[in-house]
């Protein structure tokens, strides 16, 4: 099944009178329960693209397509709420809130929906990332690792099939990194599609797709066997 279409994806950004062309033409086809690693230097364009299919940034041009629904002809609130419920995105900084508890940062998003009865969802999400008995603590007594997996928590919590990592593993020490991405690769062996940016060779070899990009454009598709 189809999860993500992008038709002709263009996305230019006014820096003054010069034109910054980020992404140029991008066709893209991702079918549900791919781990997908988009790589390319700095500046290529990764976070524009997860942006675009997250739903937190609209192309110039072309057409985005999510679970079959193209995003072109939904006003602001019904697009708002396809992210809700198709998307959960994960940071390289985490973003969580300092002055929330890990419980609370995972049912922020719950609360945003209007869901009663956050609490037991939100603690089932961090025992799902190993965090049961630290459902109290603030990031602030968090280690990074402990902190990114809260951060996965919040995005499962909404149960969305897709989730879209910015280089969520770029602040971590290779330890806790290489614990996230075992845990990555577990969510998505129970059906979730993943899309990230990375830069790190481990991440590349859990990938089933890689995805180069060089100026905006897509340079290679390669797909693999997973390591
Ligand atoms: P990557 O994530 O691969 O490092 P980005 O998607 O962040 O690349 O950026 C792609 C290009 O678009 C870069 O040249 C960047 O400077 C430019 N760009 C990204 N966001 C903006 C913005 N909001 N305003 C102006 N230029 C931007
Ligand atoms: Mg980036």
């Amino acid at each position: 099944m189809v999860v993500v279409e992008l038709k002709n994806i263009s996305r230019h950004f006014m820096l003054g009178n010069n034109q910054v062309n980020a992404l140029t033409h991008i066709n893209l086809t991702i079918n549900q329960g791919e781990f997908l690693v988009l790589k390319g230097a700095s500046g290529s364009g990764k976070s524009t693209l997860l942006n675009i299919i997250g739903i937190m940034d609209q192309a110039s041009h072309g057409e985005t397509y999510i679970a079959g629904k193209s995003l072109n002809q939904l006003s602001d609130n019904q697009q708002s709420a396809m992210r809700k419920k198709h998307i959960g995105f994960i940071f390289q900084s985490f973003n969580l809130l300092p002055v929330l508890t890990a419980l609370e940062n995972v049912q922020y998003p719950l609360s945003l929906q209007g869901i009663k009865n956050t609490k037991e969802r939100a603690t089932i999400a961090l025992e799902r990332v190993g965090l049961g008995e630290f459902i109290h603590h603030k990031p602030n007594q968090l280690s990074g690792g402990q902190m990114q997996r809260v951060a996965i928590a919040r995005a499962l919590v909404t149960e969305p099939d897709i989730i879209l990592a910015d280089e969520p593993t770029a602040n971590l020490d290779s330890v806790s990194a290489q614990s996230i991405m075992t845990l990555m690769t577990e969510l998505n062996q129970q059906g979730i599609t993943f899309i990230f940016a990375t830069h790190h060779d481990y991440v590349l070899s859990k990938a089933s797709r890689i995805i180069e990009l060089k100026d905006g454009a897509i340079l290679e598709d390669s797909r693999k066997a997973v390591a």
